[in-house]
């Protein structure tokens, strides 16, 4: 792990879907507190989505659920190209890159895409800066208590269930059980 990763300058990556490289500690640190100033994020010891936040979130993504997400996924992601495919019956993105400097998983579920869209757009409502609302958008899915499709509850699972093992076992995800897919990898 390097140490000498402070710079907030130009070369951030897009982390979006769920087998990417996970943010660093720091990057971690830093977003947390730009969500805690612009009132995204409440709370000191136990941090919690603020109502007003959760609510324009939650309308948001109900607003998107039914749609297909390729030109939203590629306008909020500049420098990705989104293609919609399917998986098992699950509806996916297939995600390029069309520049360099911008790390993309390969396929995003639906169900991601609408919630992590959704968050950029309410994070830049709320005055995030888009580059840093992109990077939120995966620490937000660990807020989300219903599934952003389905509305199903989430669960807390071991990532057996629906998709594979890491490297050291399952791995604790939380998942909508409905939808079949993981919504958030828990850190070790
Ligand atoms: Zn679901």
């Amino acid at each position: 792990m390097s140490e000498d990763s402070t710079s907030t300058g130009g070369n951030e990556t897009v982390s979006m879907g769920i087998a990417g490289t996970e943010p660093a500690e720091r990057r971690g640190r830093r977003i947390l507190q730009i969500l805690l100033e612009n009132d995204v994020l409440l709370g000191e010891a136990e941090v919690t989505v603020a109502e007003e936040f959760h609510r324009e979130w939650r309308d948001r993504m109900a607003a998107l659920r039914g749609r297909t997400l390729s030109a939203e996924i590629e306008e909020t992601y500049p420098g990705v190209d989104a293609e919609r495919t399917e998986y098992r019956g699950t509806p996916y993105y297939a995600l390029e890159e069309r520049t360099g400097g911008v790390e993309a998983d390969r396929m995003v579920s639906h169900v991601l895409a609408v919630a992590d869209v959704a968050s950029v757009r309410t994070l830049e409502d709320t005055g995030v800066p888009s580059e840093t609302a992109r990077l939120a958008a995966r620490s937000l899915r660990q807020f989300l208590s219903s599934c952003p499709v389905c509305a199903n509850e989430l669960v807390t699972m071991n990532e057996s269930c629906c998709g594979g093992h890491g490297p050291r076992g399952p791995t604790k995800v939380l998942a909508c059980q409905h939808c079949k897919v993981p919504i958030y990898v828990f850190e070790e």
